[in-house]
């Protein structure tokens, strides 16, 4: 499967670079500040062997970066995918910092990874993959230093096996991990965030049009926790979700597939191209599919300098981190299609991971109605911030939403202290 580089041209580092430079070069900000913001205060590079089922010994690469940690603990998924390197860990976790800075929550920023090709594991290669991942890395994380979460090809389990291999050596900790099953501790609504979190911020995007949800084509790509998700809230507001895909490719129902019947499918192991009565097509056919909302939620650079002109949404709104490559930004803004960027579009997940830890280091838990009602307000007031800076400007969302984020991360490293 390609990388993101070769889908595009651009690594997802460079792309971020490309983001960030942009919008600290807007806020004048001191070339040195520049550098230590755009330098992630640690990385290691892990082995992870493991025996496989068969008795094999496997050595996999694990990575987990700290980018920023001026305004809290370092916050950020694990990902299990054939792509996942160093320099797209770096990357992800350079998102995070903005992000998290972005909604405003006390954390800083981190992505994790391990090389390996998940579909290729059972469950059992799979545990002891996380376990001993979570021992290489249990140095350098913590309730108040570092905390992963879910991201690609993980998920409430694999986060039930790092808490359990990380409590052997320290004891109970449940808010080591966020995105646990609620058994062990994990919040209720979790699960749904960050799709939750894309469906309002594509409400906020059309009230800003004076429109409503009710009605609209969405399109998605990517099935999986935030692709479901997403599909769910949205057909829940009234829109009509015309297409999907997965790793294997995509389905098309004009007529708006009934989202709910659509996840116990997928959650019954079945194939998303067997659905029935829907037609067939490709992940490269769905993006340039015509409709008012596109949904990218799978990988990074799926839109590029190649396939940007054929893009036929109104509006695109990033589920996924970085699935466009940031020079197709200004075409799409003079072509009227407004793009809510992934800091703010998929910055659900965190939040409600963010309710997670305060509840577990409260030892007290939240209602969904509460967990619902902070989730709304954190993201109402974001995509305010967001839209409102670009309003009235030449800058695109992602401009503004960097601007703030970089902003209030370099404040935060300044009143510290270098
Ligand atoms: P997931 O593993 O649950 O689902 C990924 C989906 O993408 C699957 O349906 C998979 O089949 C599909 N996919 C993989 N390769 C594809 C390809 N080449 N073409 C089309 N589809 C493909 O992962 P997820 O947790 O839903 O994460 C998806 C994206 O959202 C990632 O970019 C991730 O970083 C981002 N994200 C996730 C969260 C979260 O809470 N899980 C939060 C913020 C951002």
């Amino acid at each position: 499967m390609a990388n993101a580089h070769a889908r595009s041209g651009m690594t997802m580092l460079e792309g971020v670079h490309f983001n960030f430079d942009d919008a600290a070069q807007r806020l004048g900000l001191d070339p040195a500040i520049q550098t230590l913001l755009k330098i992630p205060y640690r990385q290691v590079q892990v082995e992870v062997p493991i025996y496989r089922d068969n008795g094999q010994l496997e050595v996999y690469r694990g990575y987990r970066v700290q980018h920023d940690g001026a305004r809290g603990p370092y916050k950020g998924g694990i990902r299990y995918h054939p792509e996942a390197n160093m320099e797209e860990v770096q990357a992800l976790a350079s998102i995070m910092t903005w992000k998290t800075a972005l909604v405003n929550l006390p954390f800083g920023g981190a992505k994790g990874g391990v090389t390996c090709n998940p579909r290729e594991l059972s469950q059992a290669e799979l545990e002891r993959l996380t376990r001993t991942f979570t021992q290489r890395i249990d140095l350098i994380i913590g309730v108040y230093n570092d905390i992963p979460a879910p991201d690609m090809n993980t998920n409430a389990q694999t986060m039930a096996w790092m808490m359990d291999e990380y409590e052997r050596r320290h004891g109970y900790s449940p808010g080591i991990v966020t995105g646990k099953p609620i058994d062990l501790g994990g919040s209720k609504c979790r699960e749904q965030a960050t799709g939750q979190g894309v469906a309002i911020c594509s409400r906020e995007a059309m009230k800003r049009l004076g429109e409503t949800l009710e009605g609209k084509t969405v399109v998605v790509q990517g099935f999986g926790n935030v692709g479901s998700n997403t599909a769910r809230f949205h057909a829940k507001s009234g829109a009509k979700v015309i297409a999907v895909s997965d790793v294997e490719g995509g389905i098309l129902n004009p007529g708006g597939f009934d989202v709910d019947a659509l996840i116990a499918w997928k959650n019954d192991r079945k194939p998303l191209a067997d659905y029935p009565g829907a037609k067939r097509i490709t992940n490269d056919e769905l993006l340039a599919m015509s409709c008012d909302i596109l949904i990218p939620c799978a990988l990074g650079h799926v839109i590029h300098e190649g396939n940007a002109s054929s893009v036929n949404a109104k509006m695109i709104v990033e589920g996924a981190n970085a699935p466009l490559i940031p020079t197709v930004d200004k075409g799409l803004k003079e072509r009227g299609i407004l793009v809510v960027p992934d800091v703010l579009a998929n910055a659900g997940g965190v939040t409600v991971s963010y309710f997670e830890w305060a509840q577990n280091v409260q030892q007290h838990a939240w209602t969904e109605a509460q967990i619902e009602a902070e989730l709304e307000s954190i993201m109402c007031e974001a995509f305010g911030n967001v839209y409102n800076r670009a309003a009235g400007s030449d800058l695109t969302l992602r401009q503004s939403a960097y601007m703030i984020g970089i902003e209030r991360v370099a404040r935060a490293r300044q009143l510290r202290g270098i």
